[in-house]
């Protein structure tokens, strides 16, 4: 994932993310981390294709992003609230992605059994999502992101609405999940215990721009600013 001197403008004049250069290695697992409003969400959302940079560029597995139909896009999202189909079923939720990519039956049903073990959620394939607490759906969207094996899963803020055990807990099982299947993660979060505990490399952000691009221990031991000394210190 390569983004290359990536403007975003809602306005037309301020800039909110600015002159983004980041390079992101397969299978990394990447987070932006810094204040509301630094531009996290907005750099996900480009790269997500929900919204147009206003210059620059945003490349994915060497081919620029507009060139590839958004149906064609191998990326799994899980956001803070991000809906399961209320309607369907736990399985059906997770096949609705292998559906969209034509997937034989059989293989669906065998992919979505599988996906449901790793998340350690094979009884409740039949439920309905009203019918889970919000940790358990929290897992389903997890599994729905990654049950088509995309390139790049990108994750905003997902574990925000949860209590802190739990979210602890879940934090670990993205990291497990991670390791295990080499995906690329791209996660946003303002908690910086979670991005430090979670990442290969922390972006942090301020004001549209990354102040500082490095592993977790580099953050603490050498910040490069004022700035990020401050945000890394704050909450300890
Ligand atoms: P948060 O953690 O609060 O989501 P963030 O770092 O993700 O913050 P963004 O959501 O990317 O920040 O927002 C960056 C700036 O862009 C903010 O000033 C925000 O008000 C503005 N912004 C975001 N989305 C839009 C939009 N759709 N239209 C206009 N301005 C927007």
């Amino acid at each position: 994932v390569e983004f290359i001197n990536v403007d975003k403008s809602y306005d037309g004049r301020n800039l909110v993310v600015d002159n983004l250069n980041l390079s992101i290695a397969q299978g990394e697992f990447l987070t932006m981390l810094g204040p509301s409003g630094s531009g996290k969400t907005t750099s996900l959302m480009m790269l997500a294709g929900f919204e147009a940079p206003s210059g620059g560029h945003i490349r994915i597995a060497g081919r620029s992003l507009e060139s590839v139909p958004p149906h064609r896009r191998n990326i799994g999202m899980v956001f803070q609230n991000y809906a399961l189909f209320p309607h369907m079923t736990v399985a059906e939720n997770l096949e609705y992605p292998l559906r969209v990519r034509k997937m034989p039956k059989a293989e669906r049903t065998e992919r979505v059994r599988r996906v449901l073990d790793v998340v350690q959620m094979a009884a409740l394939g039949e439920r309905k999502p009203a019918q889970l607490s919000g940790g358990q759906q929290q897992r389903i969207a997890l599994a729905r992101a990654i049950v088509f094996e995309p390139d790049v899963v990108l994750m905003d803020e997902p574990l925000g609405a949860l209590d802190k055990n739990l979210r602890e807990h879940l934090q670990l099982e993205i990291k497990h999940l991670h390791e295990r299947l080499g995906i690329t993660v791209v996660y946003v979060t303002h908690d910086q215990s979670e991005a430090l505990t979670m990442s290969d490399r922390v972006a942090v952000f301020n004001a549209g721009k990354i102040e500082q691009l490095a592993p977790p221990a580099e953050l603490y031991e050498r910040p490069a600013t004022s700035f990020v000394s401050g945000f890394i210190g704050e909450n300890n």
